[in-house]
């Protein structure tokens, strides 16, 4: 049988060709050689029965460029009239045994590096491209389910390692889940054993424990984890105990509220008021407002002083601060009064603005009035608390 062979020559290639024989030689070459039954694979049988092998196919330009063609595009011979078709079967082989050498240096680095571990062994393990020789590295570039795409790494196949260096990743990651799933458990037990502690939901219904006085930090575990249902089921049934008792803690003080505010309307003596507040005409608002009052001025405090009038301007020599210390005179009008236990005071040194309501003032020395003292005063009342702000002296 008989094959037409096209194939391109290098322009140096060229070039010695046409020295070697005077005439002109195109780049682009065709010749025909005998083929044997065996050699057919590697070329391509026409609808006519005719073969042909066109070795600027991209089928074959991997095997060339390991045997030595020119790399280009297409690929380029580098001699005149090449035996394609040995060029291809050598290049086939070499790329074969840098497959082979690869596989087998990379199952002997998986086995040496304990931290390599895979559970899907149609994933890629990545490899040190160095296991390779710098000649063979060329070849193995071009290989055929190998990701050569990063710097300085091989991907592999898990399947394609050997046996043994499979059965070792799977063991390794067995032996990491199973580590990870003892974590979880100790931060699950951790969980159960702090009551107080309430769980964080991260995006997609992670569950994470912060083990604040353990050394594991913060541990998640993932919907479908082993103890996932376990403690979701406690982290809600905490959620829903602490609801629950807001709730409870909520209606028992509004019933305290309730039962004082029928009890001061009772002891008011007021028959009207009385009569309003059983028929439930009586603002709420109307009896706590009447309810504070009595029970600040049973303290002896004075009326509710108006606010302070205060500017913006950094000038202006107004202001209303909290102070922590007061002078002796004013300690003597606040010993006056008579506080329940409980009571809270913020002492307050002001001088009210006059010129924030009239500019008359503004350049005038007293532009703010002269210095005095308010308390703002809170007592605790069964349960209500009352507050008021008072002048002192
Ligand atoms: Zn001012």
């Amino acid at each position: 049988m008989q094959a037409t062979i096209t194939y391109l020559l290098t322009e140096q290639a060229q070039r010695a060709q046409m020295a070697a024989t005077g005439q002109p030689v195109a780049r682009k070459q065709t010749m025909t050689i005998e083929i044997s039954a065996e050699d057919l694979p590697l070329c391509t049988v026409g609808t006519d029965g005719g073969i042909s092998l066109d070795a600027t196919a991209a089928r074959h330009w991997n095997a060339l460029l390991a045997a030595g063609w020119h790399e280009a595009h297409p690929i380029e011979a580098p001699v005149f009239a090449p035996d394609v078709l040995a060029d291809i079967r050598r290049g086939n082989g070499i790329q074969e045994a840098v497959r082979v050498d690869l596989l087998a240096a990379a199952s002997a680095h998986v086995l040496n590096t304990p931290g390599i571990s895979l559970s899907d062994m149609s994933c890629y393990v990545y490899v040190p491209k160095s296991l390779l020789r710098a000649d063979q590295q060329s070849i193995a570039h071009k290989l055929t389910a190998v990701d050569a795409s990063k710097w300085d790494t091989y991907g592999v196949y898990g399947r394609d390692l050997s046996g043994e260096a499979q059965a070792v990743l799977l063991a390794r990651h067995k032996t990491a889940v199973e580590a990870w799933h003892a974590k979880q458990s100790a931060a699950v037990d951790f969980f159960f054993a702090h009551p107080a502690l309430r769980l964080t939901v991260t995006y997609h219904n992670d569950l994470t424990i912060s083990t604040t006085d353990t050394t594991a930090g913060n541990v998640t575990l993932t919907y479908g984890s082993p103890r996932y249902d376990e403690l979701s089921a406690e982290a809600q049934r905490r959620n829903a105990a602490d609801e629950a008792s807001a709730k409870a803690a909520a209606a028992a003080k509004e019933a305290l509220k309730t039962a004082a505010i029928d009890a001061f309307v009772a002891a008011s003596g007021d028959g009207l008021l009385i009569q309003q507040h059983a028929e439930k005409l009586l603002c709420r608002k109307t009896v706590i407002a009447r309810m504070a009052d009595a029970a600040l001025d049973a303290c002896g405090l004075p009326a509710e002083y108006p606010d302070s009038t205060v500017c913006d301007d950094s000038d202006c020599p107004c202001g209303d601060r909290v102070v922590d210390c007061i002078p002796p005179a004013i300690y003597a009008a606040w010993k006056s009064f008579t506080l329940p236990e409980g009571s809270t005071v913020e002492f307050r040194r002001v001088r009210d603005c006059r010129s924030a309501a009239d500019e008359e003032w503004e350049d005038n020395d007293d532009r703010a009035t002269a210095e005095y003292y308010v308390a703002v005063v809170t007592i605790p009342s069964g349960p209500f608390q009352f507050t008021r702000r008072v002048r002192l002296g």
